[in-house]
C-alpha cells in the first residue's frame, strides 16, 4: 500500500500527457472523523479531498482550490479545499437520511463549483451541473466543457483511505493525429485501472502495471495534511456575509457571540468592539482603494 498522505505527479515523456496520483490517510481522517458523519458522507468527502489535491497540483500558480457541491437533496453541501501548502479541509451539511452513494441522487438538483483563488490575481470560478452518479464524472465533464482538456479522473474512498488518479492531455496548439493517438492510448490504459488497485497499490507498482510500455517520469512526492487556516476574522467575515443584522441582534441581546469554525470546531468569541473594528477596518481599506 502507498505511504500515507502523498501526492505525486508524473509525465509521459513521449506524449503530451500528464498524470497525478494521490493517497490520503491521516489527513482524510483528521478532516472528517470528528464530525460524526454517516459513512457514505465520509467517503464522498474523501473523494472530494482526493479531487482537490489532484486538481490543485495541476495549477500553474500558487493559490487555493476548492470544490463545492450544493444541492437540494439529502446532502445540501459538500466542500473540500486544498491550499498551496497542501493543507486540506472539508465539510458536509446534511439535511436528511443518507441512502446510497449516488452523488446526483444524494445532492438532488444542484451544481458543482470549482473555485481557484490565486495569491495574486483574480478569483476564478467554474460551474458544472451535478448530472452524474460519481464526482469523478462531473469533474471530467467540467474539464471537457470549460477547459477543453481531455481528462480522466478516478476517485476512491473507503473507511480507511481516499485515493485518486488524474490523467490529462496537456494543452497544445498542435493537436495533430499523433497527439490524439497518444491520448487515446494512454487514456485506454488508464481506464483498465480498478478502484481496488487504485486503493491498494503503491504508485510505482500501479504505474508499471498500467504503463510499462510507455516512458513515464515520476516526480518527487509531496506531503499533504489536514490544517484549517481559519481565524477569528475569517469566521466573523463569513458570518457577516450571511447576515449582519442577525449578528448585530445577537450581540445586542447577549453582549458577545461564540462562532465555531465548521471545519475544525475551533471556537471564537466576538464582542461588539471587535465587530466595530472589523467594520472600521473595511471602511478604511475601501477608502484606501479609492485613493
Ligand atoms: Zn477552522
Amino acid at each position: 500500500m502507498s505511504s500515507a498522505d502523498q501526492i505525486q505527479r508524473f509525465i509521459f515523456d513521449d506524449a503530451d500527457v500528464r498524470g497525478v496520483l494521490v493517497g490520503l490517510d491521516h489527513s482524510y481522517h483528521d478532516c472528517v472523523d470528528h464530525h460524526h458523519y454517516p459513512q457514505p458522507i465520509k467517503q464522498l468527502l474523501g473523494q472530494m479531498l482526493a479531487a482537490v489535491s489532484l486538481l490543485s497540483s495541476t495549477l500553474k500558480f500558487e493559490g487555493r482550490l476548492s470544490l463545492q457541491a450544493r444541492g437540494n437533496g439529502a446532502i445540501t453541501l459538500l466542500m473540500a479545499e486544498c491550499t498551496r501548502q497542501n493543507h486540506l479541509r472539508a465539510i458536509a451539511q446534511v439535511a436528511d437520511t443518507v441512502d446510497g452513494e449516488d452523488l446526483a441522487k444524494l445532492l438532488g438538483k444542484g451544481q458543482l463549483a470549482i473555485t481557484i483563488e490565486p495569491e495574486k490575481g483574480q478569483r476564478y470560478q467554474g460551474l458544472v451541473p451535478l448530472e452524474h452518479p460519481q464526482l469523478a464524472q462531473c469533474l471530467e465533464q467540467y474539464f471537457a466543457q470549460s477547459e477543453q482538456l481531455a481528462t480522466r479522473i478516478m476517485l476512491a474512498a473507503d473507511e480507511h483511505r481516499a485515493s485518486g488518479m488524474l490523467l490529462q492531455a496537456l494543452p497544445s496548439n498542435d493537436q495533430d493525429e499523433r497527439y490524439q493517438e497518444n491520448w487515446a492510448r494512454i487514456d485506454h490504459l488508464g481506464s483498465t485501472l480498478t478502484l481496488k488497485e487504485l486503493k491498494e497499490l503503491d504508485n510505482e507498482t500501479l504505474l508499471f502495471r498500467l504503463f510499462h510500455e510507455e516512458q513515464v517520469r515520476l516526480y518527487e512526492a509531496g506531503d499533504l495534511a489536514f490544517q484549517c487556516d481559519c481565524s477569528k476574522e475569517r469566521c466573523l467575515r463569513a458570518l457577516l456575509t450571511l447576515g449582519e443584522d442577525e449578528l448585530q441582534q445577537m450581540l445586542d441581546e447577549e453582549g458577545a457571540v461564540a462562532i465555531d469554525c465548521q471545519f475544525c470546531n475551533s471556537r471564537y468569541h466576538v464582542d461588539q468592539v471587535e465587530l466595530e473594528q472589523l467594520r472600521r477596518g473595511d471602511a478604511t481599506a475601501a477608502s484606501e482603494q479609492l485613493h
